[in-house]
């Protein structure tokens, strides 16, 4: 994208509703712009970070072998009347009446919606297990919509939903999905640890929240400092079979970690004294086993091997897209604006031209353009140098290729490393070879 075309309003001044960092940012740095209370739209770079994170929470889900579908935001009430929950939901529900007077409802989850086409669909223990997901928006009249896309009132989410034969298929599922967080958030740069939710009259132990740590957090948390080490992840990434899935579980739950609504001060005491770390987190994903609730209220059976009938064990798995792209920035910024992890970030580099005009600025820009105009945001425009400095760094581009009429007329580009403010001095190949991997260069020289 060239700048000086491109829709992407940086601001100057700090927007005075905003009040944490990454609600700042991201008005700044023109991702979002609110439309009404809690409700924004995703301006170009903003909507390139939210496809980016979806693409690889989807790559993630497909790999346990979770199918993706879509279901719509709209629903009727009538499912929601079957499991109990149209009354029971409060006011939370954004509830419409269409023309004919029939009482729709703008979802604010899919568990209802999930059963009922799971019940259409699958008749046999001999279908099961099926894991299946979309990702969607969803409407949260929230009390106290805040901090930006942080708590929205209209916002993106992955919701999975499982369907089991028994309680230890179910284990299994759920634990597939720990696994899958785990590498999700890996691969979105971002550390968010697991720790025990309340599973309310459920019981069990099969609820986690993920929660990234940051000050600026709503939930307090208590955890064992084991779990910032995270070694069990790497351990973990290979898992294929029941027994090593079990001894990563395993593995991951034996450390402290709840949140202040579950902290138990009398286990808090067993953890040793230097691993207790106390602090503040921003809840990014929910893992939930709750047994046959939804197929038993809804009256969704199968039929098992002895020919009977039996209610299929669900779990149901967020993951709160649009907020992890607030939740990133606010593990992930400094003073000059935001530094997005390399996978998750609207372009992979900015070409800051110093000089446009200059007959060698402007053709060792374009031959830099060329190699990936998709992935490149060019600043082509008219300003001062310090202007277009402190643009990128606001926005938090992992790379910066500065072209200067100095380094352009020996075909040299500065690098530098948004992250830890490294420089280099190189030519177009070795800059493009750096910025896009040794692949793309390779077909540059070529
Ligand atoms: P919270 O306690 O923050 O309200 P929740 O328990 O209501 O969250 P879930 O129903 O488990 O959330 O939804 C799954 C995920 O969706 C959450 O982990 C969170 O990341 C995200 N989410 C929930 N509510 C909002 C919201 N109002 N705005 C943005 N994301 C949200
Ligand atoms: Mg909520």
């Amino acid at each position: 994208m060239r700048l000086s075309r491109g829709f992407l309003p940086t601001l100057k001044e700090v927007p005075a509703e905003a009040q944490i960092a990454s609600h700042r940012l991201m008005l700044r740095a023109g991702l979002v712009r609110q439309t009404s209370a809690g409700i924004y739209a995703w301006l170009p770079a903003g909507l390139r970070v939210l496809r980016n994170i979806e693409q690889i929470v989807r790559e993630e889900q497909n790999a346990i072998g979770a199918q993706e579908l879509l279901m719509p935001t709209v629903q009727s009430s009538e499912l929601w009347k079957r499991s109990g929950r149209y009354d029971a939901y409060g006011p939370e529900m954004l509830r419409i009446r269409d023309r004919q007077d029939r009482e729709l409802l703008y979802g604010p989850t899919n568990e209802e919606m999930i059963t009922d086409l799971f019940g259409q669909v699958i008749k046999s223990y001999r279908e099961l297990p099926q894991a299946l997901y979309h990702v969607q928006w969803k409407f949260r009249d929230e009390l106290r919509p805040r901090f930006g896309v942080m708590r929205g009132r209209e916002f993106f989410m992955k919701d999975a939903y499982s369907f089991d034969a028994s309680y230890e298929d179910a284990v299994a599922a759920y634990r597939r999905m720990m696994l899958a967080y785990l590498r999700t958030f890996q691969r979105l740069g971002v550390r968010a640890v697991p720790m025990k939710a309340d599973t309310g009259p459920i019981g069990g132990d099969l609820s986690h929240e993920f929660l990234v740590l940051a000050p600026t957090g709503e939930s307090g948390v208590f955890f064992d400092a084991a779990l910032e080490e995270q070694d069990w992840l790497h351990e973990a990434v290979d898992i294929a079979d029941h027994a090593s899935l079990e001894t990563f579980f395993s593995g991951v739950t034996k450390f402290y970690a709840a949140t202040d609504e579950m902290h138990d001060e009398k286990a808090w005491e067993d953890v040793p004294a230097d691993r207790r770390r106390e602090g503040r987190g921003i809840e990014v994903g929910h893992i939930f086993y709750f047994g046959t609730k939804y197929t038993e209220s809804m009256g969704i059976s199968v039929s098992g091997a002895d020919g009977n009938q039996f209610f299929p064990e669900m779990g149901s798995y967020g993951i709160g897209v649009s907020r992890l792209v607030g939740a990133i920035i606010e593990a992930s910024h400094d003073e000059a604006g935001i530094i997005w992890p390399d996978s998750v970030a609207p372009y992979r580099a900015a070409i800051l031209s110093l000089k446009p005009g200059d007959e060698a600025v402007d053709a060792l820009c374009e031959q830099l353009y060329a190699a990936a105009p998709d992935a490149f945001l060019y600043d082509d425009r008219g300003e001062r140098a310090g202007v277009k400095f402190n643009d990128a760094d606001l926005m938090g581009h992992p790379w910066q290729m500065i072209v200067g009429p100095r380094g352009a007329k020996e075909g040299k580009v500065e690098l530098k490393r948004r992250a830890t403010g490294e420089r280099f001095e190189l030519t177009v190949k070795e800059a493009l070879a750096k910025v896009l991997g040794t692949d793309a260069a390779g077909k540059d020289a070529a």
